[in-house]
């Protein structure tokens, strides 16, 4: 039987490299919206209320494009005291070109003087997997979904220059207060216990289940 090959809804190497790793032993090919030959600059509007309803519509906009079986995730992060904000705005926290500088600035402005206990926070990140229902046509079907968080608490100050997005600021919950943030652990370790790894490696067996 040949090997499933998957779309995965990104143009990065990187990024389809990363997942290749996380979701484990898995016998499928994983390919790049490029080598799909998706036209550069097509994409969805992305304007889901939820992780999930965003990851589900990428992941059947480009199952319908290429008609093929399709992953697509979406992920950000949720503040207690924000009531779960900045949530799908995660990107564009601080506007529409807001730098990673400019959204942890608004965060930390926005907790500034609450206590830890109140700056408890965690990352979300969810996976789709959508098949064709048939070439060229708009209505794919969504056959795995799975979901991955990552507690841990808003620190006061940023702190160190590995990882991306909210890392200087995020403190996983498994360091002390005022501890490292995920901007000073090693992307290895970062890997082990994130939101992203945690929804990958649910969506590695259910891919296994649909391969055999
Ligand atoms: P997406 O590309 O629409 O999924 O947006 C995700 C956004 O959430 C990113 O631009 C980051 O700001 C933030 N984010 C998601 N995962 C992480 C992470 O692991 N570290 C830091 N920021 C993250």
């Amino acid at each position: 039987m040949s090997r499933l090959r998957v779309v995965v809804a990104t143009r990065s190497e990187h990024k389809l490299r990363e997942l290749r790793q996380l979701l484990g032993p898995v016998d499928v090919d994983l390919m790049t919206l490029d080598d799909a030959g998706v036209e550069p600059g097509l994409e969805p509007v992305e304007d889901g209320r939820t992780f999930g309803a965003n990851a589900r519509l990428k992941a059947r906009f480009y199952a319908a494009r290429t008609g093929l079986p399709t992953l697509a995730d979406d992920s950000g992060l949720e503040v207690d005291a924000l009531g779960g904000g900045p949530g799908v705005r995660t990107k564009r926290y601080a506007g529409e070109d807001a730098t990673d500088a400019d959204n942890n600035r608004k965060l930390l402005r926005e907790l500034d003087g609450l206590p830890p206990d109140g700056r408890t926070a965690r990352y979300v990140c969810v996976l789709v997997l959508a098949l064709p229902s048939g070439p060229g046509t708009d209505r794919p079907r969504v056959v795995a979904e799975t979901r991955g968080t990552c507690r841990g608490r808003i620190a006061v100050a940023p702190r160190g220059t590995a990882g991306f997005g909210y890392d200087p600021v995020f403190e996983p919950a498994v360091e002390p207060v005022d501890g490292r943030t995920f901007g000073e652990w090693t992307a290895e370790a970062k890997n082990a216990i994130s939101h992203r790894a945690k929804a990958a490696r649910r969506m590695g067996r259910r891919l296994v289940a649909l391969a055999g």
